[in-house]
């Protein structure tokens, strides 16, 4: 399915890229929610937590790792940082595409209102 991350994997959208490997692309949040706002994605397109599957688990404890990898690069490991994931409509999820967001850098208030 084509969405805007989707774009960004095959480059015809720019993005800030701040890691990327063959499964997994991570980039600045284009409306930053924080200092710190990076999109985590794999490459592979899952619409959402609801569509992975067992074969799927390699390929999120990775994604895992580059969010703690990504974290101290960024300066926030030590002070701390969220990892959110948004899935289907009440959690606001605008992109179908498994996306994470590491967000921190600041206060973080709380996530319902
Ligand atoms: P969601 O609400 O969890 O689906 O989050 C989607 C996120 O994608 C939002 O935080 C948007 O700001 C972000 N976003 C949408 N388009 C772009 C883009 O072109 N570059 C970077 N981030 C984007």
């Amino acid at each position: 399915m084509e969405t805007v991350f989707s774009k960004i994997i095959e480059g015809t959208i720019p993005s800030k890229k701040v890691f990327e490997n063959e499964r997994i692309l991570a980039f600045h949040d284009i409306q930053p929610a924080a200092p710190v706002h990076v999109l985590i994605i794999p490459k592979k397109f899952i619409a959402s937590m609801n569509d992975v599957t067992a074969e799927d688990l390699p390929l999120i404890a990775e994604i895992h790792a580059v969010a703690q990898q990504i974290a101290l690069e960024l300066g926030v490991a030590e002070t701390g940082y969220r990892l959110i994931n948004n899935c289907g409509p009440d959690s606001g999820q605008a992109v179908p595409h498994l996306h994470y967001h590491l967000i921190g850098g600041a206060k973080l208030g709380a996530l319902v209102g």
